[in-house]
């Protein structure tokens, strides 16, 4: 396919798949957390922790089925890391929210801390983030991005090698690859430059291997980000 260039997008993703890969917290831990308060309110996401599994209507439900007496009431933010859909969806639940003595969060770190904007309640985060990923199947996924402000894709075959080579190497592979495989992790886990070498292989790329990539200048980005094109 000459001089056609393929865009991949898919408008169901804020939806139905996960973008952030989130992991609830154990039960002991999350009892743990909640123990000081008398009473909370439920915030689920109905975004990428529905997808996952871990902070949908149906987890939601059997958190406050579990916590008992002192869960005042719940709600599903559609997307909690938006501020507008935070404020449009928990419009309803100021009642609850205001008497709640904290809010457990079953949503990302990002939409916790939309929440915590949103509220000066006490938040109570009853997930862990993981990582940017892709989904082979709910309860399956991988670590792909990292969010690092500089994709190299183009240059690295479309693999990421800050987040897929356990060193983080932007030039590679090391003296730790055996038979295509990574030393870290027991040799379990695919090396990345190989990777990165057979898709630029495919390609007719492999010229791209010539060129020299610099360490990422962590110190030049200030952090946190923002972004405001408009
Ligand atoms: S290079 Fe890797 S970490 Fe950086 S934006 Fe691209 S996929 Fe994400
Ligand atoms: S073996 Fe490959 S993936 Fe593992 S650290 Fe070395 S270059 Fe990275």
């Amino acid at each position: 396919m000459h001089g056609v260039i393929v865009i991949h997008y898919c408008r169901y993703t804020a939806v139905i798949w996960n973008l952030i890969i989130t992991r609830q917290k154990s039960p002991e831990k999350i009892d743990e957390m909640v123990a000081p308060y008398g009473s909370v309110f439920i915030v689920g996401c109905g975004t990428c922790a529905t997808g996952c599994g871990t902070g949908g209507e149906e987890q939601v439900k059997a958190m406050a089925q579990r916590l008992g007496g002192r869960v005042l009431g719940w709600a599903v933010v559609e997307s909690p890391c938006d501020a507008r859909i935070v404020r449009r969806d928990l419009a309803a639940h100021k009642g609850e929210l205001e008497v709640a003595d904290a809010v457990l969060c079953m949503a990302c770190g990002a939409g916790a801390q939309a929440i915590a904007d949103h509220t000066e309640k006490l938040i109570i985060p009853a997930l862990d983030t993981l990582f940017i990923g892709k989904t082979e199947r709910v309860g399956r996924y991988f670590e792909r991005c990292r969010a690092c402000t500089d994709c190299a894709l183009l240059e690295t075959g479309g693999i990421c090698p800050t987040v897929r080579c356990s060193k983080g190497l932007q030039n590679g592979p090391c003296g730790g690859q055996v038979n295509g495989k990574c030393e870290v992790g027991e040799y379990k886990n695919d090396c990345a430059w190989v990777l990165i070498f057979n898709s630029l292989k495919r390609q007719g790329r492999l010229e791209a291997l010539k060129s020299y990539r610099p360490p990422k200048d962590r110190s030049a980005k200030a952090r946190p980000q923002e972004l405001a094109s408009r």
